[in-house]
């Protein structure tokens, strides 16, 4: 059984601060390595589960937060950008039987510890064909695509109400309670670790052919910039259509090209900062 998980920073017990995301920042190293350690849970809990095959994808910021020789060894890495299918850039290799997306957290314009979008600073909301879509959703939808199923989200109580709503067969594992975009409530590494590493096992041995997805071909991406002049820059890209001040669409047959435009709308964004 072969299974790929994304890892993010966000989601994870213990941060709740910008600083602690940021490479650069003293904080970062300590959350980087409580990222490691509920990786590494997931990792253990899907090979107690029954896997014979781990990919892990580092997802945050430049994604080469997990230190190699800090990663369960049975695990092959993922990292670096950029990447077409980005956070679960590994996934089109085939043959995985599930998904899981540890330290995940909630959308832009949602409630929750660290709530954003893939990229905070310039994208407001993003909807799909109508719905308000976070990370966990665009990432599960590509899986989708690829037949493979989202069976385990960790993160905080936001999130595993919204997982819990739209995604009922798909596992949890709530490792802190948000008290605001920037407090929360954890577990300590530990135990966040136990509960991780426990749902992963299970999680495996509940795997069902069930289609996580909340949408389906074709797709309508309809984006609210953070800012006017963000939205000035993603109309340059060729098949754009500006909506208004600060919102422009797509329209695209594939999960794999939205996500590509997001990509590349982030990276644009960057020479605005
Ligand atoms: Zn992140």
């Amino acid at each position: 059984m072969k299974i790929f998980i994304s890892a993010d920073i966000e989601g994870i017990a213990g941060v709740m601060r910008p600083e602690q995301c940021s490479p650069g920042h003293a904080e970062y190293q300590i959350a980087r390595g409580l990222m490691e350690q509920e990786i590494n849970a997931a990792i253990e809990g899907a090979f107690m589960g029954g896997a014979t095959e781990v990919v892990v994808a580092d997802s945050h910021a430049q994604m080469t937060n997990l230190r190699a020789e800090n990663i369960d060894a049975r695990a092959r890495l993922v990292q670096g950008k950029p990447r077409l299918l980005s956070m679960v850039d590994g996934l089109e290799q085939g043959g995985f039987d599930g998904m899981m997306f540890i330290g995940y957290h909630s959308a832009a314009g949602e409630h929750g510890v660290l709530a954003h979008t893939i990229n905070g600073r310039a994208f407001w909301r993003i909807k799909i064909n109508g719905l308000v879509m976070g990370e966990t959703d665009i990432y599960a939808a590509a899986g989708a695509e690829h037949g493979v199923p989202l069976l385990l989200v960790s993160g905080d109580d936001v999130l595993q109400g919204w997982i819990a709503e739209h995604y009922p067969t798909t596992g949890y594992a709530c490792v802190k309670r948000a008290i605001a975009h920037t407090a929360a409530e954890s577990l300590s590494p530990h135990e966040a670790q136990t509960r991780i590493r426990k749902a992963a096992q299970q999680a495996l041995h509940e795997i069902s052919a069930t289609n996580t997805t909340r949408i389906t071909a074709p797709y309508r991406l309809e984006l609210l910039a953070s800012r006017p002049v963000l939205a000035d820059l993603f109309q340059l890209v060729p098949g754009v259509v500006r909506e208004d001040g600060v919102t422009v669409s797509y329209e695209a047959q594939n999960m794999q090209t939205l996500i590509r435009l997001l990509s590349t709308f982030s990276y644009l964004a960057t020479t605005q900062a």
